[in-house]
């Protein structure tokens, strides 16, 4: 649905609806424009939210400065992790109606987002609140040249006022595990979710405000990119640094906006990822791995492998069982028995997906399964459904092979031998993750420092220590998050020098 025809949706608002408001100051505000949250497993409007407006992005900005410059920027470590915590018992306590609210902004299957999403997005500030009180700062002490002593050491202060503008995919997940570590270093937030999927961000600001922490240190504001929220939030001088997941070239535009005041900038970008399947693997095992990896919250993971290379010895089998799986996927509205495999988020983005299907075919892929929309009874009827698909006989250089889709698809792809595998998968403008399934070890290892990605997985996917970093090479991000990666970025370090 185009930013317009939204509008157009709702000139009538619904007032049954759940209304959406920005929060600033930990108070739900008036005002901004109407617009209508759907939910994509219905194609029904299930929520109106309001589009802020520049004085209401102004406020945001004023009131997280004033919580910096108020108790918040006074407040101890010890007092911020214990508020963290509060926010992660909050999230817990409330558990079910965040489930709610992201199923009913993203048509996900119940137990996707009640294993993946809310347990993570409580768990992100246990892990920030745990990571800041562990995480040592350097110090030295030295002979200094006039025969005396100093001692060198770094104290790190919050960077301010951070922009967190989060995507449409994991919406919980992914804007928690931005602002739980820009909290935990003392920053103020405000929160630009996706306009897909403003509902979990809304209901935070009650549970921050329940938690006790002050006024103005998490503020939400709610609208689209260019020419709205985002980009009067990325593009405001009152903003420090900007933390973004989302598309490439919105990252692009943002750098731009951001480029006057030299913002401090983290991206978690797009990504167009290769899994390598060698005939010694556990062929059952890369089968159901794999099969997750590209069905998983229908293709909508960055991490998603859309190309598969497979070593030829085994191709037809991997082929075999990778089209079984996607058989066994089963459609329909989140909360029907059995459901595993969700819509995608909007008509547009069903529409996007559907032109590669069908470029696929022009650019001489076998079908292998899938490449249409299923048929599907009752409310489903009107959800923004596609099938599981999968391609074999796409040349490597494919535009389907080359683009990120972000759909529940991968292309299939033979090779001859390991030095083909590393220089077909790392050919590719992005470098998000990778994924080699072999029972050689070593030569797990090996491939996977060869990868030019920011994550290699041997024999799994989406599996990681939240310490350890986490980012994109190429066009697929600045900068690395997780752990003291994320502390790194959310705070600064002055360097202190004292003379003895
Ligand atoms: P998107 O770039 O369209 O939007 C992301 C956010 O940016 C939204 O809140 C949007 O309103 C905002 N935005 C858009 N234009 C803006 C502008 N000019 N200024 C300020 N804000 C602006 O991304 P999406 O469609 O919501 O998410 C899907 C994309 O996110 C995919 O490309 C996917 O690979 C990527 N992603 C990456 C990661 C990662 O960790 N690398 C994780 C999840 C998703």
């Amino acid at each position: 649905m185009t930013e317009a025809a939204i509008h157009e949706a709702v000139s009538d608002p619904a007032p049954a609806l759940r209304q959406l408001r920005n929060f600033v100051g930990n108070r739900f505000i008036e005002g901004g424009k109407p617009f209508a949250v759907v939910d994509p497993a219905t194609g029904r409007q299930h929520a109106t939210a309001y589009e802020a407006d520049a004085a209401i992005v102004d406020s945001a900005v004023a009131a997280a400065r004033a919580a910096l410059d108020g108790p918040w920027g006074s407040m101890t470590l010890a007092k911020r992790r214990a508020l963290l915590m509060k926010v992660a018992d909050g999230i817990e306590a409330r558990f079910d109606e965040f489930l709610a609210a992201e199923i009913a902004d993203t048509g996900k299957p119940h137990s996707l987002a009640s294993h993946l999403d809310i347990p993570r997005g409580a768990a992100n500030f246990r892990v920030f609140a745990d990571v800041i009180a562990a995480l040592p700062t350097e110090s030295f002490d030295f002979d200094t040249p006039d025969g005396g002593k100093a001692i060198n050491y770094a104290v790190r202060r919050p960077l301010g006022v951070v922009a967190v503008v989060s995507p449409w995919n994991l919406p919980l997940l992914l804007m928690t595990w931005k602002v739980a570590p820009a909290l935990a270093c003392g920053n103020a937030v405000i929160v630009k979710p996706s306009e897909e999927t403003p509902s979990t961000a809304t209901l935070l600001g009650e549970v921050m405000a329940e938690a006790g922490v002050p006024e103005g240190v998490y503020n939400v504001v709610q609208g689209f990119g260019p020419s709205s929220a985002g980009e009067m939030l990325v593009s405001h001088p009152g903003v420090r640094a900007i933390t973004f997941t989302g598309e490439t070239r919105t990252g692009s535009a943002i750098m731009r906006s951001a480029a006057p005041h030299v913002k401090a900038l983290s991206f978690e970008l797009g990504g167009k990822n290769a899994a390598i399947v060698f005939a010694d693997a556990d062929l059952d095992a890369a089968v159901a791995g794999l099969s997750r990896a590209v069905f998983l919250n229908t293709g909508q993971v960055c991490l998603a492998p859309e190309r598969i290379y497979v070593e030829r010895s085994v191709f037809d089998a991997f082929v075999t069982g990778m089209k079984a799986k996607a058989a066994a996927l089963k459609p329909g509205l989140p909360s029907d028995a059995g459901v595993d495999f969700g819509p995608l988020i909007s008509a547009e983005h069903r529409n996007k997906v559907l032109d590669y299907y069908r470029l696929a075919e022009q650019e001489g892929a076998t079908v292998v399964t899938g490449g249409g929309i299923p048929v599907l009874d009752g409310d489903a009827a009107g959800g923004f459904f596609v099938e599981p698909t999968l391609w074999t006989d796409l040349p490597h250089d494919a535009r389907v092979c080359r683009e990120e889709i972000f759909g529940p698809c991968a292309a299939i792809i033979p090779f001859d031998s390991e030095a083909e595998a590393v220089r077909l998968a790392n050919d590719s403008p992005y470098g998000l993750a990778a994924s080699v399934w072999t029972r050689d070890l070593s030569r797990g290892h090996r491939i996977g420092g060869a990868m030019e990605v920011g994550i290699s997985w041997v024999n799994c996917w989406f599996l990681r220590d939240l310490r350890t970093p986490f980012g994109g090479a190429k066009l697929s991000g600045i900068g690395r998050e997780g752990g003291a990666h994320s502390i790194n970025f959310y705070s600064e370090p002055t360097n202190i020098c004292i003379k003895l």
